[in-house]
């Protein structure tokens, strides 16, 4: 699976690329220096808003990306690279990219509102930073808009 780098500002793109189970590092505010070494070194495609940092850096593969909206630059990302929307969805954790690990429902009744936790089914645990998840209406708002996007994007998988 093809791995990104988002650059500064496209934060909610890494979040979507992350709900898509692509690993994307993002850190604010970091030095291009730094980015474009790691990029190097992880083999991760550079996604950015700036246009000079594919002159400054040759040896890093970037995309640059003109639309300042999260999900239609999401929708670019997929079209480039093919992107598969469905295979990994929902598999790693969009706030520190680490992968999700599907835990017993029962084990997270205490953590859940009494509504969703009657309702869902599937319920994960980032391996990372600990967030659960569950099948529930922000969930449910997530795919419905991949689904959009698989419908405004023909050809994808
Ligand atoms: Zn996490």
């Amino acid at each position: 699976m093809l791995r990104f780098f988002a650059d500064d500002h496209l934060g909610k793109l890494a979040r979507w690329l992350r709900l898509l189970g692509y690993d994307t590092l993002h850190f604010p505010a970091i030095a291009d220096e730094l980015l474009a070494a790691r990029a190097a070194a992880e083999s991760r495609i550079v996604l950015t808003r700036d246009s000079s940092l594919a002159r400054r850096f040759p040896d890093i593969e970037v995309m640059r990306l003109a639309d300042e909206d999260p999900f239609r630059q999401l929708a670019a990302v997929v079209r480039e690279f093919h992107l598969d929307c469905e295979r990994a969805l929902f598999t790693r954790c969009m706030v520190c990219n680490s992968l999700l690990v599907d835990v017993e429902k029962e084990t997270c009744r205490e953590e859940v509102p009494p509504e969703a936790f009657a309702r869902c089914h599937r319920f994960a645990r980032c391996s990372g930073c600990g967030k659960l998840y569950w099948d529930g209406t922000h969930y449910l708002r997530m795919t419905a808009r991949i689904a959009q996007l698989k419908e405004e994007l023909p050809g994808i998988e």
